[in-house]
């Protein structure tokens, strides 16, 4: 009987740690759905001068468009980056508004998170959707819950830089080609959270890299809010 108890009792507890770290509600987006030749390229941590500006450069050289999940108080210090983002047509999405580890946060902090910065965010210009990534990717229950009761996805991705542990660009070049495929999502940081002098000129001469790569086999590239115009997967 007590190796029963014991039994069902650890099975519990294993169910309640996976609904808290992969709730099974809600929307995560982790690729584009889709088998065309596409990617997103998206950009965390900034508005981060001088990288911020400098990637704009090279998107604009290359004529791509990108998302930046851009930091709620940083945009209070940068907005006329912010809005320089906006204004070379990429697409902003919401990266909180101090990114604090959200998913162990009690719902109501997550949402004072989100709201804020979702407010800064329309301050500067922003208009239409605003996609949503929690730091880390900690999309865990705290988050799900608020995210489903805004009927709001979660942004994720399916290609990792690293480029917060290496700034040295064909390092950070070759992990990205390395893994990318049709309807990738991949992650790439302007800037890095608590460190706010931290050079980014690594990650700014890979994306023109990745970019010139991606480009000679075929890929274009989309801004998230693109992802319903997209030839879905069959
Ligand atoms: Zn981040």
């Amino acid at each position: 009987m007590k190796t029963i108890i014991t039994a069902v009792s650890g099975l519990a507890a294993v169910g309640l740690l996976w609904v808290f770290f992969r709730p099974p509600f809600g929307k995560n987006i982790v690729h584009l759905n889709t088998d065309q030749r596409v990617v997103a390229l998206t950009f965390d941590d900034g508005p981060s001068p001088p990288y911020t500006g400098q990637l704009l450069d090279v998107l604009a050289k290359h004529n791509v468009k990108a998302t930046f999940f851009l930091i709620g108080n940083r945009v209070e210090k940068h907005p006329e980056i912010a809005r320089r983002v906006i204004a070379e047509g990429h697409q902003v999405g919401n990266h909180t508004y101090s990114h604090p580890l959200l998913g162990f946060l009690p719902p109501n902090y997550v949402q004072q998170e989100i709201e804020r910065t979702d407010k800064l965010l329309r301050q500067v210009g922003v208009t239409g959707e605003i996609v949503f990534r929690a730091p880390m990717l900690t999309r865990f229950l705290p988050v799900a819950w608020v995210l489903a009761k805004g009927d709001r996805a979660h942004v994720s991705c399916d290609v990792w830089s690293w480029d917060w542990t290496t700034q040295n660009p064909d390092k950070i070049t070759k992990t990205v080609l390395r893994k990318v495929k049709p309807g990738s999502i991949i992650v790439l940081h302007d800037g890095i959270a608590g460190n706010k002098d931290e050079n980014r000129s690594g990650t700014v001469k890979a994306t023109d890299q990745i970019i010139t790569a991606l480009k000679q086999e075929g890929y274009r590239f989309v801004r998230m809010s693109e992802r319903t115009t997209l030839i879905q997967k069959r």
